[in-house]
Formats: C-alpha cells, sequence, structure tokens
C-alpha cells in the first residue's frame, strides 16, 4: 500500500508559528505515516525544530527530527541527540548539513563526523546506551519475561537522484547512499526532482549496488515561477524548463496553481505506478497544495475535507 508523508520547516516568527499550527492539524488529519521537521545546519533552529516535533508528539502522527553534523564537536552531536531521544523522538533524518559559505574543507573546522552515515551510526550508539535491553513478554507464560534488544529508532537519510551537487559520479552518490544503510539507516528520502525517470532510474541503480531500504520520493508542487527559481537556487538541481515555461504563462496566481498542482500529481502518478512505495511531500509549511495532489491521486487515507 502506498504511504505518503510530509515535511516542514521549523517558524520564523511568532506569527508564523501561529499559521504552523493549523497547517499541522490539517496534515495530520489526513493521516500521513510520519511528518517530518527540518533543522538548521548552524544549530539556529535547535529550540524552534524542537518545540514543532514537541507539537507533533502531541497528535497522533509520528514525528521525524532532522538532524545536522556539521561543524558538530563529538560532544555536540552526542548532546543533541540525547536531548531529542529524552523528549520521546524516536525517529529521525541524518543529514550531514551544508558548510556556512565561505568555509573550507581541509583549513576550517567542519565537525567531527565527516558524513550523515556517522551521525547514523552516533544517533544507534547513544540510544543503545539510553536502553540497551527491554524486557519481552514469553508467549504462554503469561509471568514471564525475556531480555530483548532495546527500542531501536527509525534513521531515515537523504539521497540525490540527480546527484548531490558535490558528487563527482553516480557510483559516488550509490557508494554513499549504500554506506548510510550499512552505518543503520533504514529508509531513504530524496532530494526533490522534477521527471519520474530520474527517481525510477536511480531506484533501479541503487538497488544493483545493494542499497535494500525503501526510497521514498521528495516531491514539492511548486505554484509560481518564483518558487521554481527559489528551489534551484537552493537544490542546485537542474531547472525544469517546460514546467517554469508553463508557469510564467499562466499569468495569473490561480493558473498558476493550477498548473503546479497538475504537474506534481502527474509526476506523483508516474512515480506510483512506476513502483515507488509512496511520497515524501514537500509542504513548504502551507497545507493546501500537498492535500489537493494527494487528492488528485487518491491515495489520502482519510476522506476527503474541504481544506481551503
Ligand atoms: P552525505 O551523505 O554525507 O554526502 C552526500 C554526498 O555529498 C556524497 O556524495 C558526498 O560525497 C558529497 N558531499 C557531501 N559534502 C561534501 C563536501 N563538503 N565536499 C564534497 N562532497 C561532499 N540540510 C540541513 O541543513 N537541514 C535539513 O534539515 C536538511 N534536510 C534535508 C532533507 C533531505 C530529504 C535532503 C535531500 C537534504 C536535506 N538537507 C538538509 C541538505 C543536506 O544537508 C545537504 O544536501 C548536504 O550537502 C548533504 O547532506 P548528506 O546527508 O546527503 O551528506
Amino acid at each position: 500500500m502506498s504511504t505518503y508523508s510530509f515535511e516542514m520547516y521549523p517558524p520564523r516568527s511568532a506569527a508564523a508559528e501561529l499559521s504552523l499550527y493549523g497547517t499541522i492539524d490539517r496534515l495530520v488529519e489526513t493521516g500521513p505515516e510520519f511528518i517530518s521537521v527540518t533543522y538548521g545546519a548552524s544549530g539556529s533552529t535547535r529550540e524552534s525544530s524542537l518545540g514543532v516535533l514537541r507539537h507533533l508528539l502531541t497528535t497522533n502522527v509520528t514525528p521525524m527530527a532532522h538532524l545536522t553534523c556539521v561543524g558538530w564537536t563529538y560532544e555536540d552531536a552526542t548532546s543533541v541527540i540525547r536531548e531529542f531521544l529524552s523528549v520521546g523522538l524516536t525517529s529521525f533524518l541524518a543529514v550531514r548539513g551544508d558548510p556556512p559559505a565561505g568555509t573550507a574543507e581541509g583549513t576550517d573546522f567542519l565537525g567531527d563526523l565527516k558524513s550523515a552515515g556517522e551521525l547514523v551510526q552516533l544517533i544507534h550508539r547513544v540510544q543503545n546506551e539510553r536502553a540497551p535491553y527491554s524486557q519481552v513478554d514469553v508467549p504462554g507464560f503469561p509471568s514471564a519475561k525475556r531480555i530483548s534488544r532495546g527500542e531501536q529508532v527509525t534513521i531515515a537519510v537523504a539521497a540525490f537522484p540527480n546527484g548531490h551537487p558535490r558528487s563527482r559520479s553516480v557510483q559516488q552518490d550509490l557508494d554513499t547512499l549504500l554506506a548510510k544503510e550499512a552505518a543503520g539507516a533504514n529508509l531513504a528520502l530524496t532530494q526533490l526532482f522534477f521527471h519520474a525517470e530520474e527517481y525510477l532510474n536511480f531506484v533501479v541503480l541503487a538497488r544493483e549496488a545493494g542499497v535494500t531500504m525503501r526510497i521514498l520520493p521528495g516531491i514539492m508542487p511548486v505554484v509560481s515561477p518564483a518558487r521554481v527559481r527559489r528551489m534551484i537556487e537552493l537544490t542546485e538541481e537542474k531547472m525544469p524548463e517546460t514546467l517554469y515555461a508553463r508557469l510564467v504563462a499562466a499569468e495569473t496566481p490561480e493558473r498558476q496553481y493550477a498548473v503546479g498542482i497538475a504537474h506534481a500529481t502527474e509526476l506523483a502518478s508516474e512515480l506510483l505506478a512506476g513502483g515507488a512505495p509512496g511520497l515524501h511531500l514537500y509542504t513548504h509549511n502551507k497545507h493546501e497544495a500537498v492535500i489537493d495532489v494527494l487528492d488528485a491521486v487518491g491515495i489520502r487515507s482519510t476522506p476527503t475535507k474541504e481544506h481551503a
């Protein structure tokens, strides 16, 4: 069965925080597998990310905490992981994070952990230290308990269907993803992309390379030319020329919205038809567009409600 999940970022102001909780309510109502919350690589969003995650813990949807490791000492990283585990979080997205502009590999201190794979290992290690074992019932012996491994956490990692901007080859991206799985990752979420074959071809190569974990395609309904330009700037992905031209030609915000939803719906449908196990939807902290795509694709778990 297809699943879906959402990604949001922490609010940047008190006003944004208020409207974010309304957005979360609407997203939670749709019954996603999880909602992930990004983390600023500089550590600047530690409190605000944790605030949103704590709020999500009060809902019936699993929160997934993004964690970065660039610039952290080993002690910093361990302390942040302990703090996140201690509030009850059991699902993480481990990413390296980008070094601040102007810093250089080799000369500046970019952290004790050199890759997302090392962060994956550290999260598992800290969790195993906190909960080395648990007691489980023995079937047929009501008062007996057996010692088992402690509660394990879910650790997702990033995957790049079109290659990481700083990667030298497709093979490097595949090796990196395989190393993350070997380190203990059990789910991959992709960078956004605009054509289904980019994801589908990447999954074939990843499986051939030995990656077995689920790889959820990350898609964002982009509903204005400005949003496309901004996402390309942030992700360094290739400009989707046809979509961009259609958005520009649509002229009014309403028509541009329709173009963006139609594109994301077609992309999502092709991905699911091609075997994708679900969709990871980048919300840009708005619920309307992602819910419209879910409804158009027809994979929403809960009955459709008016969400305008
Ligand atoms: P790694 O797995 O360690 O590396 C990935 C690839 O990049 C490898 O091919 C590696 O060799 C290459 N690489 C990485 N760094 C360098 C370098 N300095 N020089 C040369 N090659 C390099 N960022 C945030 O700050 N916060 C977030 O919450 C966040 N969430 C994300 C969620 C998703 C789904 C994705 C796809 C990305 C997210 N990012 C986030 C961005 C991410 O931190 C950057 O893409 C980062 O550059 C790579 O992170 P990684 O975990 O993939 O790194």
